[in-house]
């Protein structure tokens, strides 16, 4: 059983400079936080975040969201005992009493729900990711990390249309040589970019990833294929890249804008296609408006197996949604985000309905976020095998990358994904 003593948020500051909700929960072990994160190419189907409107912030404040931590959700949980985390989220979801969470704000009821995971988990003795693989009933696993190092869309002021060109060092045995890889990766990129454009063009966008002045999807993808071989890797043996393109984004009356043309869905996907055959792409997320369930599928039937085809706006770690992906057989892998949904709980449900249909999971950051790591625990303790976050730069990017770190140098018997993730 948990009781919570108290249960209280503040209105803080993430890092697009924009306001967002920090919690904290109390109870028997002490006090424990959690910081909620913000996107900017939001689905039109993720739980309502709730913003103040009026003047201050632009509209973006998150006092009401505040308000209702402090208020409705205090006084339906405090003082009260609860069998564990699902109880508690699933109070809050019953006080909430819609379906997308727009009564007090899915900002409000997610930042609970995590900081009384990790209550749970330190009440239990033992670390968030071993909490959350007992509540999912996942073995944990070191996950492939998925680094955007180039920002495009509506991450960063350039041409691009796609949102994020990332690197996958998915050819390693551990974690931590992943990332040194990345890192590696990063800081070649920094130089042919600054030689090949000029100084401007290490200009970064808000994942840390640069924000270079080219508007071609190819010309970013060459530019990284560069970096890698001038690291001293091969592109297709330990890295290979990937793309997020949120392409709903860019979809305007049945056409998709891209790279000088304007598309129908099928020209889009052979697109796609020629990409992936010029270079060595594992992965593609939402590659088509998020509506277009069919199209997702033709295109996944198209790619095969050669490439994990991601939804990301289209399932809004929704399992209703979800369903529906499995139904027209729509993508091989589902994003995973903790405020497109609310809670832990329902994280974990979309996680393990997705696993469950064979399908691939991937847990994600947002662009705007916080210095909280818990993803870094979710990743790993629902053995999902894919994170992305961002580039292995800047401290809210880089905090989860560092806890994963932490967690390989104290469990090294927890392996790492590595390629074979790719093969499911
Ligand atoms: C994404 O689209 O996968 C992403 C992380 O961006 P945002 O948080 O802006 O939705
Ligand atoms: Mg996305």
């Amino acid at each position: 059983m948990v009781k919570l003593t108290s249960v209280r948020a503040d209105q803080i500051l993430d890092s697009r400079g924009n306001p967002t909700v920090e919690t904290w929960v109390s109870g028997g072990p002490g006090e424990f936080r959690a910081q909620v994160p913000s996107g900017a190419s939001t689905g039109k189907h993720e739980a309502l975040e709730l913003r103040d409107g009026g003047m201050e912030f632009g509209g973006k404040g998150v006092l009401r969201a505040v308000s209702n931590v402090n208020g409705a959700i205090s006084e339906t949980i405090c003082g009260k005992e609860f069998s564990g985390l699902r109880e508690i989220d699933s109070a809050m979801i019953m006080r909430d009493g819609t379906p997308n969470k727009s009564a007090l704000g899915a900002n409000a009821i997610l930042g609970v729900s995590m900081a009384a995971a990790r209550l749970i988990s330190s009440e239990n003795g033992s670390e968030l990711f071993q909490f959350l693989s007992s509540f999912s009933g996942r073995d944990p696993v070191m996950p492939v990390p998925l680094l955007n190092i180039i920002n495009g869309g509506v991450h960063a002021g350039g041409e691009l249309a796609v949102q994020e060109f990332q690197i996958v060092p998915s050819g390693f045995v551990k974690f931590s040589d992943a990332l040194r890889c990345a890192s590696e990766i990063y800081q070649h990129l920094k130089t042919h970019l600054k030689k090949k454009f000029g100084p401007l063009a290490v200009n970064i966008g808000d994942e840390g990833g640069f924000a270079p002045p080219v508007s071609r999807t190819a010309e970013a993808l060459d530019a990284i294929t560069v970096a890698i071989s001038e690291a001293g890797y091969s592109p297709g043996k330990e890295v290979y890249l990937a793309i997020d393109a949120a392409a709903s984004e860019f979809y305007r009356n049945g056409k998709y804008r891209m790279d000088g043309m304007e598309l129908e869905p099928a020209e889009l996907s052979d697109h796609y296609l020629s990409l992936a055959s010029k270079y060595p792409l594992v992965s593609i997320e939402d590659p088509f408006d998020e509506e277009a369930f069919d199209d997702f599928a033709a295109f996944r039937a198209a790619a095969g197996k050669r490439l994990q085809v991601i939804g990301d706006d289209l399932y809004a770690t929704n399992t209703s949604r979800i369903r529906l992906g499995i139904e027209k057989k729509s993508t091989s892998a589902v994003l995973i985000k903790l405020n497109q949904i609310g809670t832990v709980s329902e994280t974990v449900d979309s996680t393990l309905l997705a696993i469950g249909a064979g399908m691939n999971t991937v847990v994600s950051h947002r662009s705007g976020e916080t210095a909280d790591d818990f993803i870094a625990d979710l990743a790993v303790g629902t053995g999902t095998g894919q994170i992305k976050t961002g580039a292995p730069a800047r401290g809210e990017r880089v905090v989860k990358y560092n806890r994963l770190l932490e967690i390989e140098r104290k469990h090294p018997e927890i392996g790492f994904a590595g390629h074979s993730v790719f093969s499911r």
